[in-house]
C-alpha cells in the first residue's frame, strides 16, 4: 500500500531529496562537498531572514537545543522557560541536567503563554539573562508569540532562544529584523529531510555570551563549529548525504519561493481547520500553529483505534497525544512536502476511519469543507506569526 506520513515530524521527504541521498558517497574534505554545504547553509540563511552563520550538526532537533543551551549557559546561572507542553518541558529538562536553575512560566497544554505572563516572570527573576521558549509547540498545535515575547525579553536585556523546529519552513523568521538571539531547528519537520541533522543560528548577542559561557561542551562547540563553516567545513565528519539533501530541499523551497511555502502552509492548515470543524470538531490549540492540527478525540471513540486504522487501511499515518495528552488528541502534521490534493487525502482518510469507528458523520463532509476552504484560499495571504 502507498503510505503517506502526515505526523509532525518526521514528513514525508520529496523524490529530488531522496535522489539527491541516494547517490554514492562522496568524500567531505572536497571543493565538490563544501559547494553543496555552503550553497545549503546560503539557502538555510536566506529562508530565515538572516545574514548569521547557519550551523549544521549531525544530530536531531533536541541536540540543536542542548547545542544552543550548553553553548550560552554558565554554571550557576539562572533561565527562564516558558512551557505549555512536551517541548517548552524539553529546554527544562536540558538546562537542569546542566545544573541551570530554571524558573518555568508554565500554562495548560494546548494554551500560549502572554506577553504579560512571561514579563512578570523577568520582573520576579531578574537574575536570568536568557529565556527558552518554543515557537509551534508540536505536542498541542499552539503557536506561541515568540517575536512579541523575545521583544519584551530585550527590552530587559534577556536573550531570547526559541526552538523553531515545527515553524521553520512554515513561518517567516525574519531573525535578523526580529528580537530573538537564537533559533533552533531540525531536518525532519518544514525541511523535508529525513531526522539526523540539528540547525542553531544566533545573533551577534548571543555569539557575544557564547564566547563567554562556561558549561562544559565538546561535540556541540558551536564557536569551533562557526570557525569551521567559514572555509565550508564541520570540526567533525558530517552527516554526507544528509546534507546533500538539505541542499536538495532547499534548493526546492527557493525554487517556490519563501512567500509561496509560507502561503502554501496557510492554506494547507485552513483547508485542515475547516474540516474538522465541519465535522464538528473543535482545535485544541487556543492559537493553531500552521504546521499542525491537534482536536480532542471525541467521547466515546477510541483514538488509537482510528490512527492504526488510518495507518492501516487508508496508508496515512497521523500522531496522538504524548505524555499528558496521550489518548486525549489527534494530531494532523501538514508541515513540509504537502499540497491540496495531500490534504484531502488526509481529511478524507481522517473521516473515514472515523465514520469506521463508530463516529457519526455525513460521509464527505470533511473532504467537501477542504474543497471549499481551498477554492476560497486562491488568493493568498502570507502567514503572519508577529
Ligand atoms: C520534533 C521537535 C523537536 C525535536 O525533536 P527530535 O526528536 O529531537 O528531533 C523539538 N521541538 C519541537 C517543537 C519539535 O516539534
Amino acid at each position: 500500500m502507498k503510505r503517506v506520513l502526515f505526523t509532525p515530524g518526521p514528513t514525508q521527504v520529496p523524490s529530488e531529496v531522496l535522489e539527491a541521498m541516494a547517490r554514492p558517497l562522496i568524500h567531505h574534505r572536497t571543493d565538490e562537498y563544501r559547494a553543496f554545504f555552503l550553497e545549503a547553509t546560503r539557502l538555510l540563511a536566506e529562508h530565515l531572514g538572516t545574514q548569521e552563520p547557519v550551523l549544521t550538526l549531525s544530530c536531531s532537533g533536541s541536540g540543536a537545543m542542548e547545542a544552543a543551551a550548553v553553548n550560552l549557559l554558565s554554571p550557576g546561572d539562572e533561565a527562564v522557560v516558558v512551557e505549555g507542553g512536551k517541548f517548552g518541558d524539553r529546554w527544562r529538562a536540558i538546562a537542569e541536567a546542566y545544573g541551570i536553575t530554571v524558573h518555568k512560566v508554565s500554562v495548560a497544554w494546548g494554551r500560549v503563554a502572554t506577553v504579560e505572563e512571561v514579563e512578570s516572570a523577568l520582573t520576579a527573576h531578574p537574575k536570568a539573562r536568557l529565556l527558552f521558549l518554543t515557537h509551534s509547540e508540536t505536542s498541542t498545535g499552539a503557536l506561541f508569540p515568540a517575536h512579541e515575547i523575545a521583544r519584551v525579553a530585550r527590552a530587559r536585556g534577556v536573550a531570547t532562544i526559541a526552538d523553531a523546529v515545527t515553524s521553520f519552513g512554515v513561518y517567516d523568521l525574519r531573525f535578523d529584523d526580529s528580537d530573538l538571539d537564537g533559533v533552533v531547528w531540525g531536518s525532519q519537520k518544514g525541511l523535508m529531510i529525513p531526522p539526523g541533522l540539528g540547525y542553531v543560528c544566533f545573533s551577534p548577542r548571543a555569539w557575544a555570551i557564547a564566547e563567554k559561557a562556561k558549561l562544559p561542551r565538546f561535540y556541540f562547540n558551536l564557536v569551533k563549529a562557526r570557525g569551521a563553516l567559514e572555509k565550508g567545513d564541520t570540526p567533525f565528519t558530517p552527516a554526507i548525504n544528509l546534507v546533500l539533501g538539505s541542499h536538495a530541499a532547499v534548493t526546492l523551497m527557493a525554487k517556490e519561493g519563501r512567500a509561496a511555502v509560507f502561503a502554501r502552509h496557510q492554506r494547507n492548515a485552513d483547508a485542515t481547520r475547516h474540516a474538522l470543524r465541519a465535522l464538528g470538531f473543535s482545535l485544541f490549540a487556543e492559537v493553531p500553529s500552521n504546521a499542525l492540527t491537534a482536536v480532542h478525540v471525541p467521547a466515546g471513540v477510541d483514538g488509537g483505534a482510528v490512527v492504526k486504522t488510518m495507518e492501516q487501511r487508508y496508508g496515512v499515518k497521523i500522531a496522538g497525544g504524548q505524555d499528558q495528552l496521550k489518548g486525549k488528541i489527534f494530531r494532523l502534521g501538514h508541515i513540509g512536502y504537502y499540497d491540496d490534493g495531500d490534504i484531502l487525502r488526509l481529511v478524507g482518510a481522517f473521516e473515514a476511519a472515523l465514520i469506521d469507528h463508530g463516529f457519526r458523520a455525513e460521509p464527505g463532509t470533511a473532504v467537501r469543507a477542504a474543497q471549499e476552504s481551498i477554492r476560497g484560499a486562491y488568493l493568498p495571504e502570507p502567514a503572519l506569526c508577529w
